[in-house]
């Protein structure tokens, strides 16, 4: 009998790795391929980085809490944040949509205002795509065009012994918007006649249905500043499994101070009301589509008066590992998390 090898003995990233080993660059274009937020080709004067994600129902959002318009602003955020994540500006998307008949074309519509209105804020051509149909369910493909330059494109892999380690914004609040959402849910679905109680929690929630990309940093602050990062990475995953990505790319170690990730006051408030651990909420929560990226020491005086930047730590040689310097003083190994588990049919 041939062997069967389920795909949750590899993970997520084992499985990438796995399928993609014999795969071979052939074209000197192919800049970088497999591997960061994006795909880096090079066309002479300019660098095309490229990205695409699938986002599909039950699995990344569920329509229950999601508005369609919020889905479409969020699945075009979503790839527009793996391009500003390899410090390039996005141009154009391609969206593609395989749809059940369930869906109407006045649903359709409102999912396509919603990416109407990122490619809008996000200045970003929609050019192309396809559209099919699918047995059960939406699923939802979008490909992020953007450009670079060459020597301030902002990969994985640089990040150096010594280089501080830095975050823009705040972690945790889409994983306890989408905690707030999944609990009305469950009392929705035991008693639909009780109406949602969203508290006062607009913040959190906004977080996780309408999230935005860093292109604030990435067009504004950095160039102002004339920062380029050594190595960048977009938070999807949860802080630490981006920090992992980094050390591994790098071949690196680091040490994150707990006091440094940036949690606002009401998010470790719904945190500790949950009664999860703030921390955990942002090192594992994922979602929150801030920046992870790391300096230059030299570099120090151009991120301290920048608005929204923390400093969270620094990257230490490969030999001492990734760890966490507690606010009591103790260093633990950090664990990575936030791979997906592949569902069974
Ligand atoms: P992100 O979380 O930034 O979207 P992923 O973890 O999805 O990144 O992907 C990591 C790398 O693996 C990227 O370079 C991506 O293009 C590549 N990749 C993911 N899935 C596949 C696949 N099925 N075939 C080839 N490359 C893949
Ligand atoms: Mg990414």
């Amino acid at each position: 009998m041939s062997k069967r090898t389920d795909v949750n003995d590899l993970g997520e990233f084992g499985l990438i790795d796995h399928l993609t080993k014999k795969i071979e660059i052939k074209n000197p274009s192919s800049f970088k391929g497999i591997g960061d937020d994006a795909a880096v080709l090079d066309y002479g004067n300019k660098m095309v980085v490229v990205s695409t994600d699938i986002l599909s129902e039950g699995i990344h959002f569920d329509l229950m809490y999601s508005p369609l318009k919020h889905l479409g602003y969020k699945s075009v955020v979503v790839n527009l944040s793996d391009i500003y994540s390899m410090n390039a500006v996005p141009k154009q998307i391609t969206v593609s949509i395989a749809f059940s008949n369930r869906f109407s074309v006045e649903a359709l519509d409102e999912f396509y205002e919603g990416v109407k209105a990122a490619c809008d804020y996000y200045n970003v051509d929609l050019v192309g795509g396809d559209t099919t149909s699918s047995l059960k369910g939406l699923f939802i493909s979008i490909t992020a065009i953007g450009e670079g330059e060459k020597d301030k494109l902002t990969y994985r892999n640089g990040a150096k012994n010594g280089d501080i380690l830095c975050v823009t914004g705040n972690l945790g609040a889409a994983y306890l918007g989408l905690q707030i959402l999944e609990r009305e849910k469950q009392i929705f679905l035991s008693n639909p006649e009780v109406q949602p109680d969203l508290g006062k929690n607009d913040y959190i929630i906004g977080r996780q249905l309408k999230p935005e990309a860093r292109k604030d940093m990435i067009l504004q602050y950095f160039p102002k500043a004339n920062l380029v990062p050594t190595a960048m990475i977009d938070i999807s995953d949860g802080l630490s499994s981006e920090l992992f990505h980094i050390c591994k790319s790098s071949n690196v170690g680091a040490i994150l101070n707990e006091g440094g990730v940036p949690i606002r006051p009401d998010v470790e408030q719904q945190a500790i009301d949950f009664k999860l651990d703030p921390i955990t909420c942002a090192l594992s929560g994922g979602e929150d589509y801030e920046l992870l990226f790391t300096i230059d020491p030299a570099d120090i005086e151009k991120v301290k008066y920048m608005p929204d930047i923390y400093i969270c730590g620094e990257i230490v040689e490969k030999s001492e590992g990734i760890k966490l310097h507690t606010k009591g003083g103790n260093i633990h190994p950090l664990k990575a998390q936030g791979w997906v588990h592949f569902n069974n049919d």
